[in-house]
């Protein structure tokens, strides 16, 4: 989804960090063999959540919806050197794809795959992050939120993708679109819940900072 003209877009990548090369290649082929290729964090998010595991420097992260793995390497440059990354995927097609990569990355000892329902997962993960990136089924953000926030510490961030989805939180609700409205009133609630500072950014199709307090 694109919010702003390609030309600014263009404007603003060019203006910030380059994509690694083993990310543009990751991307090369997971549009070349995978199916669904538009679910990939691109360039410019990527070296967003890049900069935002940097400056957090976070000793665990969670990550829900692995994909082909493009973010959680951007989310793992910012670990501390004997940090973890964990990261879910019900897709059990997907995980050598990603093991490739990220041992390639030179993170590969530091991520930890798991394949599942992220709702069944987390609660057996006996950790807490510093940093979560929800962006599996948009239908159950809510769950995940709170699912999460059993692992977290105060000064955690977890961060939710997709929440502007297309921009149909602002158009005519259709009835049948479910992850329109779970995603409406999961904007709703993270604003509204005394657990957590909130703000919403329009970076690519929406990203939430969501703090614990
Ligand atoms: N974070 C990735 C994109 C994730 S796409 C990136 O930025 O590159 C969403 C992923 O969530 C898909 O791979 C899908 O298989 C996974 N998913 C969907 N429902 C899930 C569930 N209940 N538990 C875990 N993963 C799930
Ligand atoms: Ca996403």
């Amino acid at each position: 989804m694109h919010f702003l003209s390609s030309l600014l877009e263009n404007y603003i990548q060019n203006n910030s960090e380059n994509e690694p090369d083993i990310l543009k290649e990751l991307s090369r082929e997971t549009h070349l063999k995978v199916v669904q290729p538009r679910m990939i964090t691109g360039h410019f998010q990527g070296r967003v959540l890049s900069m935002l595991s940097k400056i957090i420097h976070p000793k665990n992260i969670l990550e829900i919806g692995t994909y082909t793995g493009y973010s959680a390497i951007c989310l793992a440059e910012g670990l501390h050197n004997e940090g973890q990354l964990h990261t879910i995927d019900i897709n059990e097609e997907l995980t050598d794809f990603q093991r490739r990569y990220f041992d390639q990355s030179g993170f590969g000892p530091q991520i930890i795959q798991h394949t599942g329902n992220a709702l069944e997962i987390i609660p057996n993960l006996d950790k807490k992050f510093d940093l979560v990136f929800i962006d599996a089924e948009k239908r159950e953000y809510p769950k995940y939120f709170e699912a999460v926030m059993e692992k977290t510490v105060s000064g955690s961030v977890i961060l939710s993708d997709n929440v502007l989805w297309s921009g149909k939180v602002v158009e005519p609700l259709n009835e049948k679109d479910q992850a329109t409205r779970v995603l409406l009133s999961y904007n709703q609630k993270l604003k509204e819940d005394p657990r957590v500072e909130t703000v919403l950014l329009p970076i690519r199709d929406g990203l939430t900072l969501s703090r614990v307090l």
